[in-house]
Order: structure tokens, then C-alpha cells, then sequence
């Protein structure tokens, strides 16, 4: 197992990606504290993740504010008394794709708010408590959206600023023995990318997926599980000198 004994938060764990993940880091030994909007995705999670032999905590609020990233920091010390582990991955995708400059202030202050401010706001939580105990990994998901025009601009530009955020403060994190990256997803198949929450039919969702896989080299769009992995990597020792980077995983998208 390779997160044995360690303790980690995973933002937005009640569905996607973080659930995927957080089930995973149980299966290597982790113990966990959850954090997401929605109580009941979260504890249909805790369930899989003591099924997977794992112990967690579940905290129900909104990660874009410094109150809910106290309080994931304060459940990790209490009953777990370490906390060396962040995986920021709770986001949103704008409602609709639109032009840009038609879409509302409030549209744009809500996706750069959920999307970007919560990374900051957790890590600015969970830092102190790295240093005092030597090390730490966080692993932030960002998005192919971070360098390649889709998603929606506001998307784009708070994935952007998760990539340049990450870069930044791997540098002040390093001499710390705190290392930093992010996981940047292509087209994956989750309740954010199916369409499922717009009342597409399976059918629909299944036929939106094929478009998108039509674009990426390996016929196929990705699965949760495919990012847990690279999530998994990246906060494991294995990845010990590898800090400030983005790794992409989207089935070769990006390569031209
Ligand atoms: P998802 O919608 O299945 O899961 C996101 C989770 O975040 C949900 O459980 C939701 O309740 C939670 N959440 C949203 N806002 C929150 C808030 N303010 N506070 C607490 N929890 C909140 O989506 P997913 O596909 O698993 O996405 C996870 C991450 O991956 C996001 O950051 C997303 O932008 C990114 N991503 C997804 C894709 C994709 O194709 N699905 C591609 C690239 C990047």
C-alpha cells in the first residue's frame, strides 16, 4: 500500500473524481476527511470508503470559504491527529457554454470563487500544518481548459490560475519538504461531463461521450478511476522529487 498511515482531505469528494479518489486512497491506506456541498453524495462515499476498509470523516459545507477549510483541518487533527495529504478537487463547470461577454458577472465571480479561491483557501488551511509536521503533498485538478481554448472562459481562466498558482507556490512550499502539483483531466466521463444534471436521457449521455471520444486519439473518454491513479502517484512518495509540475491525463487530447 502506498499512503499508509498518512491523512489526507479530498474537497469535493461526493461525487466524480473525488469520490474515485477517495475510495482509492482508502485502498492504500489513507484515512480521510471529505469535504463537499452535498451530504448525501458524501455519505453514500464514506460508505464505499469503509467498505474499502478505510476510516473517514465527512465535513458538509462549501470549500470556498475560509469557515469550511478550518473546519476539514480541525476534523483531520481531531481524530486523526495528522493531516499530510490535500487534494483540491471540488469544482464547477459554467451552466452553459456561451459567448464570454454574454455571460453574467455573477456566472464569472461563482466559477473563479468555486474553482480557484478554494484552492487557495485550503491550502492556506492546511499549510501551517504541513511545516509544523515536515512534509506534505497537495495535488490540485485542474483542467485541459488551463491550456487549450474549452470549458467556457471563466473556466479556462480559473484552471489557468490553479496551474500558475500551483507553479508559484511549489517554490516557496519545496525547502518546506511540501510538495504541490496538479492533475489536469481531458474529456471524462463524470456527473459534470455526461449532461446527466441538464436530464439527458443514458442515451443522450452516452452518445454526448462518443462525440467527445471522437476527439481524443485513444477513442475513448477517460474514467474517475483513470485520475485517482494519477492523483494517487502524485501524493505518494513515489512522486517525491516531482513538485510544481501538471500532469495531463486525457488519452493523448492534448498532444496535437
Ligand atoms: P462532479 O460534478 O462529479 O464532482 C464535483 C464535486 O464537487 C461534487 O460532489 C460537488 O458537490 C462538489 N462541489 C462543487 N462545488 C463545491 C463547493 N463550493 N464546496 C464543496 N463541494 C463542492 O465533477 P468531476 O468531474 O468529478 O470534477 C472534479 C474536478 O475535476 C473539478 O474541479 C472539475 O473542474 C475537474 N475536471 C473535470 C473534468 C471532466 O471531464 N469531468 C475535466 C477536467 C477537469
Amino acid at each position: 500500500m502506498r499512503l499508509t498511515g498518512r491523512v489526507a482531505i479530498i474537497t469535493g469528494a461526493s461525487s466524480g473524481f473525488g469520490r474515485a479518489t477517495a475510495v482509492r486512497f482508502a485502498q492504500e491506506g489513507a484515512s480521510l476527511v471529505l469535504g463537499d456541498l452535498d451530504g448525501d453524495g458524501g455519505r453514500e462515499t464514506l460508505a464505499l470508503v469503509e467498505h474499502a476498509g478505510g476510516a473517514a470523516e465527512l465535513v458538509v459545507g462549501d470549500v470556498a470559504t475560509a469557515d469550511v477549510a478550518a473546519a476539514l483541518v480541525a476534523r483531520a487533527l481531531e481524530r486523526f491527529a495528522l493531516l499530510d495529504m490535500l487534494v483540491n478537487n471540488a469544482g464547477i463547470a459554467p451552466p452553459e457554454p456561451q459567448r464570454s461577454w454574454d455571460a453574467p458577472e455573477e456566472s464569472w465571480d461563482r466559477v473563479l470563487r468555486v474553482n480557484l479561491k478554494s484552492v487557495y483557501l485550503c491550502c492556506r488551511a492546511v499549510i501551517p500544518e504541513m511545516i509544523r509536521h515536515g512534509s506534505g503533498a497537495i495535488v490540485n485538478v485542474a483542467s485541459i481548459a488551463a491550456t487549450r481554448a474549452v470549458g467556457g472562459a471563466s473556466y479556462a481562466a480559473a484552471k489557468g490560475g490553479i496551474l500558475s498558482y500551483t507553479r508559484f507556490v511549489s517554490r516557496e512550499l519545496a525547502p518546506q519538504g511540501i510538495r504541490i502539483n496538479c492533475v489536469s483531466p481531458g474529456y471524462m466521463r463524470t456527473p459534470m461531463s455526461t449532461g446527466e444534471r441538464y436530464g439527458l436521457t443514458e442515451a443522450q449521455q452516452d452518445a454526448r461521450m462518443e462525440h467527445f471520444a471522437q476527439r481524443v486519439p485513444m477513442r475513448r473518454s477517460g474514467a474517475a478511476g483513470d485520475i485517482a491513479d494519477a492523483i494517487v502517484y502524485l501524493a505518494s512518495n513515489e512522486a517525491g522529487y516531482v513538485t510544481g509540475q501538471e500532469l495531463i491525463v486525457d488519452g493523448g487530447y492534448t498532444v496535437g
